[in-house]
């Protein structure tokens, strides 16, 4: 796949991170300890630092997600550094295994593959009200639209809709992994921060899939 692509969707992302930064701490305060905003600005921050440097290690667009988990990993910090970080890792390696045919179909594949090394390293189940209940539709949504031949940024903006609506969900729902799951039933009533950052993660994948 092109990396160019790959690249404006890390860019947005960072700048979508930055104009929502208050609200995934508000989100974050109320059912975490408040870092979320600020754990997550500081990771994109670093990726978008990274991305205006002229890298040549960082030529293929899986090489460039790699990349970017592994800038995640060490600047994230808290539960969602690790999760996050591996899913960029995972996809990059997907992305740029040899395999499916068309880059709609490849980036499903990758997508997949991202979902479950969050799910491999966090072991939440969908309902758990977690980054998982928006990254699992968001995968899902964006391969079967992939497979109906919808095309790249029609299945980038499948995958968003069900990220928004899968964060939406989480908000009636008892936490039952992370920080959030000591709360108990104070758990619920509150959107899941990790799920509202996933839901901006896949607008701005649609955002910039939709500008190629
Ligand atoms: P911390 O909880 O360490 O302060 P953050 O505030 O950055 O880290 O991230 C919290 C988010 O991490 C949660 O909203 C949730 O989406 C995600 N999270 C925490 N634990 C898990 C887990 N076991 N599996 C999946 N996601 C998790
Ligand atoms: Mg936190």
């Amino acid at each position: 796949m092109d990396p160019a692509p790959i690249r404006e969707w890390l860019r947005t992302t960072a700048q979508l991170i930055d104009q929502e930064k208050d609200r995934l701490t508000e989100l974050d305060s109320a059912i975490g300890d408040g870092d979320h905003g600020v754990n997550m600005q500081r990771g994109f921050t670093a990726v978008a630092r990274f991305l205006q440097e002229d890298r040549p290690q960082d030529e293929t667009a899986g090489q460039l997600l790699v990349a970017t988990g592994d800038t995640l990993i060490s600047t994230i910090g808290g539960a969602s550094g690790p999760l996050f970080g591996s899913s960029f890792r995972a996809l990059g390696k997907a992305l740029d295994r040899s395999g499916p045919e068309s880059d709609d179909r490849r980036l499903a594949a990758a997508l997949a593959a991202a979902r479950d090394s969050i799910q491999r390293l966090g072991a939440a189940r969908p309902g758990d009200k977690t980054m998982y209940d928006a990254y699992g539709p968001a995968a899902d949504a964006f391969a079967r639209a992939a497979e109906a031949g919808d095309g790249l940024a029609a299945s980038a903006r499948a995958a968003a809709a069900a990220a928004d609506e899968g964060a939406r969900a989480t908000e009636p729902m008892q936490a039952r992994r992370g920080r959030a799951s000591y709360l108990g039933l104070r758990s619920v009533g509150h959107q899941d921060p990790g799920a509202a950052s996933t839901a901006l993660v896949f607008r701005a994948l649609a955002t910039a899939l939709e500008a190629k």
